[in-house]
């Protein structure tokens, strides 16, 4: 058995519900299917902390988190206490940035017992893997206040490096799927950019000539997304598109409560980061109906990631089943709150 030093923040809100109930399954896993085994060191960093001590972490906190193999997190926001901005750039954006996180994975899958709002579209399973850390959403840019004649100028940054990464790790996971990779792009309107992330896509894609590809514009791709998302496999995109995608495979998938996602760290200097998609979800938190399938894929990610990827499907399989058998939040239409859900998973674990 593999020990994994996993740090846990379970952050605010619903964070603090749902990320117990994904511990108690990995412990679980680990117990009946050996493989890993998650050490877990709880970080209390919120916005509660933030109430008492007026940060989001301590001083050392990044140095604290270092030595971890991976993080998992929560949630982090809570507005009744600090605003959204402080609390982000306080602790996520921080360790995102600290610990070179520059690719956002998510999965956007079909699973059994949830019914996509495409209706009953054929199995898709896509992973998006998006460039996180630079492209459109860059500070370079300024305004001219010139009355009626305005200008406004917002640069986007395209590194060879940057590009070049975020490609390498898209095919990297195609070849771990046997499956296929499209790029998102947009070269037929934006002249500079685009052109430059086709040609490092063509290039990255000789290293893996046992790869299909194909690039699609992102006006095109998003719609396929719709229509045919059981043609789309790895989906490599831009900060930007990337971030619009995502939202698009979350909502595909049926909620925002089941969607998960990674930040990963490429180089292997520092631990990835692990998170639901979802937020701290104010309006539900106190009342144990948070759906804790969200984390509970996550952790499933975290699975995959340290190379374990039956014990992934064991649970993914059994969150399936489950939601088959009717155990659902209200979220998607069920009547069970985050314990049940949770022990229902666990019991099919347990067969
Ligand atoms: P952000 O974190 O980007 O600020 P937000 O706070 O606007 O997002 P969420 O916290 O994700 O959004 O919540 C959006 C809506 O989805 C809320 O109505 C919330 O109750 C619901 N929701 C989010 N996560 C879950 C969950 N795990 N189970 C049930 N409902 C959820
Ligand atoms: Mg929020």
């Amino acid at each position: 058995m593999k020990n994994i030093q996993l740090a846990v923040i379970p952050g605010d809100g619903i964070g603090k519900e749902v990320v117990p109930e994904a511990l108690r399954v990995l412990d679980t896993l680990s117990e009946v299917h050996g493989g890993l085994k998650f050490d877990a060191i709880h970080y209390p960093w919120s916005s509660d902390y933030y109430a008492e001590h007026g940060e989001m972490m301590p001083k050392d906190g990044l140095d604290q988190l270092r030595q971890s193999d991976a993080i998992f997190l929560g949630a982090i926001g809570d507005p009744s206490i600090v605003a959204d901005h402080i609390s982000l750039n306080g602790l996520l954006l921080k360790i995102r940035r600290e610990f070179e996180q520059v690719i956002n994975v998510r999965p956007a899958k079909q699973i059994k017992g949830i019914v996509s709002p495409l209706g009953n579209p054929r199995d898709f399973d896509i992973m998006i893997v998006r460039e996180n850390s630079e492209g459109e959403y860059s500070s370079s840019g300024g305004r001219v206040h010139n009355g009626e004649d305005e200008i406004v100028i917002q640069n986007a940054v395209f590194t060879k490096k940057g590009v070049s990464r975020v490609m390498e790790y898209a095919f990297q996971l195609a070849e771990q799927r046997s499956g296929h990779v499209t790029s998102a792009t947009k070269s037929n309107g934006i002249v500079h950019s685009m052109p430059f992330w086709d040609e490092v896509f063509s290039e990255v894609s000789e290293k893996h000539s046992n790869i299909p590809t194909n690039s699609e514009h992102i006006d095109a791709l998003s719609a396929f997304f719709v229509t045919k998302p059981h043609t789309l496999d790895v989906v490599v995109a831009s900060n930007l598109f990337g971030d619009i995608l995502s939202d698009l495979g979350a909502a595909i998938m049926g909620s925002i409560g089941i969607a998960p996602a990674g930040n990963i760290n490429l180089n292997g200097k520092y631990p990835s980061m692990f998170e639901p998609v979802h937020g701290s979800a104010p309006d539900i938190y106190g009342k144990g109906i948070a759906n804790p399938i969200g984390q509970i894929w996550t952790a499933k990610m975290m699975l995959d990631h340290f190379g374990e990827p039956e014990m992934g499907n064991v649970l993914l399989e059994a969150i399936e089943s489950s939601l088959e058998a009717g155990i659902k939040t209200a979220d998607i239409g069920g009547h069970s709150n985050t314990k049940e859900v949770t022990d229902a998973i666990i019991a099919r674990i347990k067969k």
